[in-house]
């Protein structure tokens, strides 16, 4: 029998926090218990704000901790070419369509269609409003004329067109624990007209992540909750990929003092400052409950 695989997949944007070597230590939990692989994927498509010292402090954070993980470890800025593949092949479906739109001209729109409906309008599972579709209107001879002049473009899933296309229903397995499984229902169509492509990088993080859990072979994704509504859009792109869905385990998240979730953003105390604060791996994982 094929072993089980577990992947971690940090972005090295930061310094790793508690909340991370809690994910990476559940992943290598599991992984032993089911005695399964554990992969390390580095999820930079933000050239931006990702650093390669960043990254070489993940691997030293993560050796600290104890873990170990396959060699060797894929980065996602070297397979641009895959994603861009995969989005051709969505594309190809007629699933997707370019939009020019800047986030000001997106709350411009919205600012419009609330003060005409009276109400709030809808947003999408992580609190943003969804798509107003305004470039899904657009005539493909302007669409086409703008790509050629050079304009910076994102691309669009048409949802509207999906949901009769490809109704589903979604779903897929999750597991706990204990690595009892059972199903969940998926909706990905609160997510609107997600981005899968993005102005500023030629992937998303929606189409990457997917694209590489089935190219990596990864059978059990384990990740925090905070990704567990994204799980519902990673569903409808295997579906619409042909690739087969991994189960899910989506963890509790850890929480700050104040009840907030950590982040590099919130500048939360990193595995390196609690290092140099004399802490060792052994305390991290008697405080993170391993
Ligand atoms: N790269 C994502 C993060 O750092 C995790 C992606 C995933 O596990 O699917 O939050």
């Amino acid at each position: 029998m094929t072993k089980p695989v577990f992947r971690f997949a940090p972005s090295p944007n930061g310094r790793l926090h508690l909340g991370h070597a809690y994910s990476a230590l559940l992943n290598a939990d599991f992984a032993r218990r089911f005695d399964g692989r554990l992969l390390l994927r580095i999820e930079d498509i933000d050239t931006t704000r990702c650093r390669p010292a960043f990254e070489a402090a993940i691997y030293e954070d993560l050796a600290w901790l104890g873990l170990r993980w396959e060699e060797p470890v894929r980065r996602q800025s070297e397979h641009f070419d895959e994603y861009r593949a995969a989005f051709r092949r969505l594309q190809g479906r007629g699933a997707v369509y370019p939009c020019f739109c800047s986030r000001k001209d997106i709350a411009a729109a919205i600012a419009c269609r609330e003060a005409e409906g009276g109400q709030p309008w809808p947003r999408d599972p992580d609190g943003a409003p969804l798509y107003p579709g305004t470039c899904r209107l657009l005539p493909a001879g302007e669409a086409e004329r703008r790509i050629a002049a050079g304009e910076p473009h994102a691309w669009r899933l048409t949802m509207a067109e999906l949901q009769t296309l490809w109704p589903g229903p979604y779903s897929y397995g999750r597991f706990d624990r204990d690595g009892l499984e059972e199903r969940v229902a998926a909706d990905p169509w609160r997510w609107g007209d997600a981005a899968i492509v993005r102005k500023d990088t030629p992937t998303s993080y929606h189409l990457s992540v997917v694209v590489d859990d089935a190219l990596q072979g990864v059978t059990h994704v384990v990740r925090g909750q905070d990704l567990e509504a994204a799980t519902d859009l990673h569903v409808l792109l295997q579906t619409l990929l042909g690739l087969p869905t991994p189960l899910y385990h989506h963890h509790g998240l850890v929480l700050d003092p104040e009840g907030d979730k950590l982040a590099k953003s919130r500048q939360s105390q990193s595995l390196a400052e609690l290092r140099a604060a004399g802490a060792a791996p052994q305390d991290i994982r008697q405080r993170l409950g391993f």
